[in-house]
């Protein structure tokens, strides 16, 4: 598989840009150049205007939750025993795109509808950095 034993983001030409900015502890949002709407994940067109200019900004990485659940079946249980219970969330960035992601830094317990969130970044192999949140404090 790969150093961190997991299944991992693979990057294509289109989000080649956002794992980059990963590495760099940036998260990167492609903005439409025709109505310059943020857009996620990475893609070749804008899903408002079908226009396929655009510019890469960072993000400020700050959100609000807007669903999530707590996984304390670990599937495969090779894989995963060890990371149980985590938390799967989607979150809402300030930029208006929403962005799915896991919630660290607490506890499943104290995970409050609409919460503020930070991006935090965790390397995980030379290649993948994946973006993660915590709740702001
Ligand atoms: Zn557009």
């Amino acid at each position: 598989m790969n150093e961190y034993n997991k299944p991992l983001p693979a990057e294509d030409p289109d989000s080649a840009v956002y794992w980059e900015g990963c590495r760099q502890k940036k998260l990167m949002l492609q903005h439409c150049s025709s109505c310059s709407k943020p857009r996620y994940p990475a893609n070749n067109f804008c899903p408002h205007c079908r226009d396929k200019n655009f510019t890469w900004k960072e993000s400020l990485g700050k959100g609000r939750l807007y669903s999530w659940i707590v996984v304390r079946h670990p599937v495969p249980k090779e894989i995963y025993a060890e990371d149980v219970p985590y938390i799967v969330a989607l979150i809402d960035l300030e930029e208006g795109v929403r962005i799915a992601s896991n919630i660290v830094g607490c506890e499943p317990e104290s995970i409050t509808p609409d919460m503020t969130l930070q991006v935090i970044f965790k390397p995980v192999t030379e290649q993948v950095t994946l973006p993660l949140f915590e709740p702001t404090h």
